[in-house]
């Protein structure tokens, strides 16, 4: 079993991008800058947030964050959009969701331009990845795509069944794991609460990826044997054998399933540490004008 060390590959990669900010700098070109929205005092979203901007920090990007109390009207949210959308300095645009129940999250998003939309929640970025068309592809499976690639995990013509449909990890994992591109050129089948003989399907994965928010759902009996494993849940439970009080385990019921996995990400290390990278390499992308030119 080969465990895909995620917070490791988080490393390089930030190593990577911070020595090509410092070529940009070194010919006169300007540093990337990410800007972020924040509304209200929500401390998972603050902490969020400010990780974002010490992983910024780290490389080298510029870094704004725009702060609101929870009662800002959408007015005030679309106008400060707005105001990102027009300042030719920042490359990268993320709105910490969710938004308080009194905005619309949708109008927020689709406020934004698809050209900084580094986050790639606009519809335009969503449509321009299914149709295979360069686009800004969400962090969490951006960050599962380059697990993949740096893996060396093959995905042409293998079984891969993703678990959970959700708008940010199932559903777009789905498409770019069967792109006709590597990794992708998989047969992708998606199972979601509805699914009947969830088991049976499961244990024809060659490749697992499992995003359903239900702690150590997946046991051994569900894996086929030398299946490559990748769990996106991230649950907080208590422990008496931690300093803190609290571990954090995943979707997946790591110490059964491990041995007969050929790859598996652990929890937690695995898929966790790559979303701020992919959203620093989106940033990065913004900034030379890769996707939109
Ligand atoms: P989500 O919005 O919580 O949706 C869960 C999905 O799983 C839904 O599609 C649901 O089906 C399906 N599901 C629920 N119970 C099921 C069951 N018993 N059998 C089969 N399918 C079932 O999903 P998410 O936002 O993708 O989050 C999933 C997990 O990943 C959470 O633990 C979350 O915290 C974690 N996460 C981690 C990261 C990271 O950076 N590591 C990023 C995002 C999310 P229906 O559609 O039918 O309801």
């Amino acid at each position: 079993m080969e465990l895909i060390d995620g917070k490791k590959v988080a490393v390089t990669i930030k190593q990577e991008i911070a020595a090509e900010v410092k070529r940009m700098l070194d010919q006169g070109e300007k540093a990337p800058h990410l800007a972020a929205i924040l509304v209200g005092e929500d401390p998972a979203s603050q902490t969020y947030v400010n990780s974002k901007a010490k992983a910024c920090k780290e490389v080298g990007f510029i870094s704004s964050n725009y702060n609101f109390p929870e009662d800002v009207s959408e007015e005030e949210l679309l106008k400060t959009v707005e105001f990102i959308n027009n300042d030719d300095d920042i490359d990268g645009l993320i709105v910490q969701l969710p938004l308080p129940d009194h905005i619309d999250n949708q109008k927020i998003i689709q406020h934004i331009r698809p050209e900084k939309d580094v986050d790639g929640f606009h519809p335009v970025n969503v449509g321009r990845m299914t149709i295979g068309l360069p686009s800004y592809v969400s962090a969490t499976p951006y960050g599962i795509l380059e697990l993949i690639m740096r893996s060396r995990i093959e995905t042409k013509g293998k079984n891969c069944v993703i678990l959970g449909r959700s708008n940010i990890v199932g559903k777009p994992m789905s498409i770019l794991m069967a792109r006709n591109e590597e990794p992708g050129n998989a047969t992708v089948t998606v199972c979601h609460s509805k699914t009947k003989n969830l088991k049976e399907i499961t244990s024809k994965a060659d490749i697992l990826i499992v995003a359903i928010g239900k702690p150590e759902f997946v046991t051994e009996d569900m894996v086929k044997d030398n299946a490559v494993v990748i769990d996106v849940g991230i649950h907080r439970v208590k422990s008496d054998k931690t300093k803190s009080g609290f571990r954090l385990i995943g979707d997946v019921k790591f110490d059964e399933v491990s041995p007969k996995a050929s790859h598996i990400t652990p929890v937690p290390g695995g898929v966790g540490p790559m979303t701020i990278v992919s959203l620093l390499m989106n940033t990065l992308k913004a900034s030379k004008k890769e996707i939109y030119a």
